[in-house]
């Protein structure tokens, strides 16, 4: 085939079941490329036809979709967090539909904060609260607001962490606009390190969740009790929006309870709900946040609010409903392994482990079944199926951990890989 022997446009789109323009996009695109290939030598055939109509499929397919999650890592980050639970769903569902009264009360301007702040108040303790986009948005929010500048932050140096790119916790207070007060050393810090850095200038002391790493050994910090116990405002990140103590995550309750100014975590980490970022603490606290020119430009959409709300509404009617903390505590895996297993020649249950993932509780093993193919020859068509399902390689095997998935997408994995043949 040469240049000479290209059909035109018009002749390939025809041949495309598609909308017309996206018919004649594809032949172009198909046309382009083969004109490329056979400028650089390319003399094998190419069945222009089929690639124009797969190119026309690849268009109509949305960039962010659903992809099965049997890595085992619940707080997947690359791969969207939390998963919703159904009355999440339905939330944002029938918010998305039409009008909602966001910022309506009773035909009046109101706050969209009202609609998850009692739900704070009574899952947390606090005075008050309320959310903004995400977590990282949050902390900043707190640091301008009781601190900015002019103003100091106070922080241990075993505290000057990086959560994750972009969010490095100087970074953080510099942008804020406050200074930053180191105290104390890399492994330990002890509360006179705090008072002594106490002055008229301190606005805040901000204690940061180490939350994606651990210190072992001859390491020393202050409780948040007693932290609070200074005489200053106390902000504290503890990440990953624990309500109660879970292993060794900060509980958003304790430090509500030691009297903290500020909590504020994340929503789509333990929590289990959409991205979003929380504040609740002290009453004066949480109202300068909230009037502070930042929070507008973080502010929370409506779609993530109705999905907070319905999430926040079952930790305190249900949270055996909410996915994340469920399959952090799953123990009914084997069934799903087992189907997993069957629908693989030669593959096998054996026991494994699991991770939180998400920058939370890094160091806990969560133990369980998972089905282990026998070579990772599969990992490459999986991850191009539709939906796509990933899993863990190790030692040369694909995992497939049947914790990060429900039973539909049990029944939908077992269907990629019983035709993965024809993968
Ligand atoms: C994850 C995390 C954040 C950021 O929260 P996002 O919701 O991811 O923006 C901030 N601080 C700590 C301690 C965290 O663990």
């Amino acid at each position: 085939m040469s240049l000479r022997d290209l059909p035109p446009v018009d002749a390939l789109a025809a041949q495309v079941i598609a909308p017309r323009a996206v018919a004649v996009a594809a032949a172009r695109a198909v046309l382009a490329e083969r004109r490329a290939e056979l400028l650089a030598g390319a003399s094998d055939a190419a069945d222009l036809p089929a690639r124009a109509r797969a190119w026309a499929e690849a268009s109509g397919r949305p960039s962010l979709r659903r992809v099965l999650n049997a890595t085992g890592v619940i707080v997947h980050t690359n791969l969207g967090r939390a998963p919703l639970a159904a009355a999440a769903r339905d939330a944002v569902l029938a918010v998305a539909e039409g009008y909602s009264n966001l910022e309506w009360a009773d035909g009046e301007r109101g706050s969209r904060h009202v609609h998850v702040e009692p739900l704070l108040r009574e899952l947390t303790g606090a005075q008050a609260g309320f959310a903004v986009n995400n977590g990282a948005g949050a902390a900043l929010l707190a640091a301008a607001a009781l601190a900015g500048p002019g103003k100091e932050i106070v922080v241990s140096r075993g505290q000057l962490v990086e959560i994750g790119g972009g969010f490095r916790v100087p970074d953080v207070i510099a942008q804020a606009g406050a200074r930053l007060v180191e105290v104390g050393t890399t492994n330990r810090t002890r509360l006179g390190d705090y008072a002594a850095a106490l002055g008229p200038d301190t606005g805040a002391v901000l204690r940061v969740h180490r939350s994606n790493f651990v210190q072992l050994g001859f390491v020393e910090d202050v409780g948040i009790e007693s932290l609070c116990e200074l005489g200053v405002p106390v902000i504290d990140d503890v990440g990953s929006g624990a309500l109660d103590p879970i292993h060794d995550e900060p509980s958003v309750r304790r430090s509500v309870a030691a009297g903290a100014a500020l909590v504020v975590f994340s929503g789509d980490k333990l929590l289990g709900g959409p991205q979003a970022g929380l504040l609740v603490g002290r009453e004066a606290a949480v109202e300068a946040a909230r009037r502070h020119p930042l929070a507008r430009a973080l502010r929370i959409d409506k779609l993530s609010l109705a999905a907070l709300e319905a999430t926040l509404r079952l930790h305190r009617d249900a949270p055996e409903q909410v996915p994340v903390p469920a399959m952090l505590h799953a123990t009914d895996l084997r069934a799903r392994a087992e189907r997993l297993a069957a629908a693989v020649p030669g593959a096998t249950v054996i026991e494994s482990v699991a991770r939180v993932g998400g920058g939370a509780l890094p160091l806990v093993e969560l133990p369980g079944p998972v089905a282990v193919l026998p070579d990772d020859s599969l990992v490459q068509p999986l991850r191009r199926a539709d939906p796509p399902l990933v899993g863990r390689v190790e030692d040369g095997r694909l995992l497939l951990d049947p914790r990060t998935l429900t039973d539909e997408e049990t029944d939908l994995a077992v269907a990629l890989l019983e035709g993965a043949g024809h993968l």
